[in-house]
C-alpha cells in the first residue's frame, strides 16, 4: 500500500475514532496508572494499568502510529479494532476502551493474569489429556463464535491463548484475523506464525476456516505433547514437514482418540479436513475425544478448570515473563498517557457499555 493510502486510512481509522465518540456519547477523561510492563509486541507495548476511579486493572496495548504505518499494518490495526469491539464472549478478551493519542493508538482490553498459556505449557512441559481438552473446548468454542460471524481468527497459538483468573482461557491479538470469511480459499495472504501455518497457505491455495482448524490440531498437539507437531529448528524443513511430512503420534501416552483426532485436524487437504464442512465446529464437537466435554457447562463456566493462577495480590504480574515485567516504564510511556488525559486527542474510540457474558456468568453465580 502506497503511503498516501495509509495515511487516508489512518484518518479513516481517526474518523472511526470520532464516530464511535459521538455514538456512545459517553466519553469522558479516564486516568489510568501505568503499573507494568506485560508483553512486547512488534508494533509496542503491552502494560498492566489500572483505572483511577475504578481501581479496575486493564491490559493496555499501546502501537506506535509510526510503526504501524511503515510496516503496512493499518488494515490489520483497523480488523483488530473492529473485530475487538464487536466480538463479545467469555473466551474472547473483551476491549472495554479504545483511543489515540498523538503518536499511538491504545486498547484497554480486560486483563488475563494467568499470562500465556504459553508461559504455563513451557513451566510444565506438556498437559494431561483431561487439561489440553478442557482449554482446546474453550478455544473451539472462540473460534465457532468468530466463525459464525464469518471472521478467520489466522493467529492460535499458546502465545495468543491468554489465561484468566477463573482459570479459563481466551483468545487474544486479533491482529491477523480476517473479516467477512465464508468459503474455504478466501483470504490469500501469506500470515500467522510458522509452526502454526497449515500447508494451504504456504502453498499460497488460500485459505478459509479449515486453516484455523489445522491451527486447533496443532495447537491441541503441542499441548499433548509439548512441541509443535512439524517442529524443526530450521525454517525450510519445517515449511517442508509442514506440506509434506506426516505428524509424529507414536507416543505412548496419547489416547487413540486423541491420535485421531491430530490425524483428522492435521489433514493436509482442507475439504477433507475435520471441521471444514458446513458444520464448522459442530463437527469437531462430535468427535470421541470431546466426548466426555459438556458443551453447555463449559459455556458457562460450570467446569472446574484444571488450574487457577495463584496470585498474591491482584496486581501480580508473576505469571509474565520478567524479561517484560522487569522493563523500566519510560517517560515517554508516561508521557503519552498524560497525553491522552491532558489533551484527549481523539477521545475514546470505544466504550464498552454492555453486559458482557461473563458479567452475567458471575451474576448467576452470586
Ligand atoms: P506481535 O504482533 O509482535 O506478536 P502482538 O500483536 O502479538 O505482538 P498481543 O499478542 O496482543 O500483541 O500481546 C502481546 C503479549 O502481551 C501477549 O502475548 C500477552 O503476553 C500480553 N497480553 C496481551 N493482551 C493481554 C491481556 N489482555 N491480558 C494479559 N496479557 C496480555
Ligand atoms: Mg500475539
Amino acid at each position: 500500500m502506497e503511503r498516501q493510502e495509509q495515511d487516508v486510512e489512518m484518518k479513516s481509522y481517526e474518523q472511526l475514532v470520532v464516530d464511535q465518540q459521538k455514538k456512545t456519547g459517553k466519553v469522558t477523561k479516564q486516568d489510568f496508572q501505568m503499573l507494568s510492563v506485560i508483553g512486547k509486541g512488534s508494533y509496542g507495548k503491552v502494560i498492566l494499568v489500572k483505572k483511577n476511579d475504578t481501581g479496575e486493572l486493564y491490559a493496555m496495548k499501546v502501537l506506535k502510529k509510526s510503526e504501524i504505518l511503515k510496516r503496512n499494518q493499518v488494515e490489520h490495526t483497523m480488523t483488530e479494532r473492529r473485530i475487538l469491539g464487536s466480538v463479545k464472549h467469555p473466551f474472547i478478551v473483551k476491549m472495554d476502551y479504545a483511543f489515540t493519542s498523538e503518536t499511538k493508538l491504545f486498547f484497554v482490553l480486560e486483563y488475563c493474569p494467568g499470562g500465556e498459556l504459553f508461559f504455563y505449557l513451557s513451566q510444565i512441559g506438556r498437559f494431561k489429556e483431561d487439561a489440553a481438552r478442557f482449554y482446546a473446548s474453550n478455544i473451539l468454542l472462540a473460534l465457532e463464535n468468530l466463525h459464525s460471524l464469518h471472521i478467520l481468527y489466522r493467529d492460535l497459538k499458546p502465545e495468543n491463548v491468554l489465561v484468566g483468573r477463573d482459570g479459563y482461557v481466551k483468545l487474544a491479538d486479533f491482529g491477523l484475523s480476517k473479516e467477512n470469511v465464508e468459503g474455504n480459499h478466501e483470504a490469500k495472504s501469506l500470515c500467522g506464525t510458522a509452526e502454526y501455518l497449515s500447508p494451504e497457505i504456504l502453498l499460497r491455495q488460500g485459505h478459509g476456516k479449515a486453516s484455523d482448524w489445522w491451527s486447533f490440531g496443532a495447537m491441541i498437539y503441542e499441548m499433548l505433547c509439548g512441541l509443535p507437531p512439524f517442529y524443526s529448528k530450521e525454517r525450510e524443513k519445517l515449511y517442508k514437514n509442514i506440506k509434506y511430512g506426516e505428524p509424529r503420534l507414536d507416543m505412548p501416552f496419547l489416547s487413540e482418540a486423541a491420535k485421531d483426532l491430530c490425524r483428522k485436524l492435521l489433514e493436509k487437504d482442507p475439504n477433507k479436513r475435520l471441521g471444514s464442512g458446513e458444520r464448522d465446529a459442530l463437527d469437531i464437537k462430535e468427535h470421541p475425544w470431546f466426548e466426555c466435554i459438556n458443551w453447555q457447562a463449559i459455556a458457562e463456566k460450570r467446569v472446574p478448570p484444571p488450574y487457577k493462577p495463584q496470585l498474591d495480590q491482584s496486581t501480580d504480574t508473576k505469571h509474565f515473563p520478567q524479561e517484560f515485567t522487569a522493563m523500566k516504564l519510560s517517560p515517554q510511556d508516561v508521557e503519552s498517557l498524560k497525553d491522552v488525559n491532558d489533551h484527549g486527542w481523539g477521545g475514546f474510540s470505544y466504550e464498552n457499555t454492555g453486559v458482557t457474558n461473563d458479567a452475567d456468568y458471575e451474576m448467576n453465580q452470586s
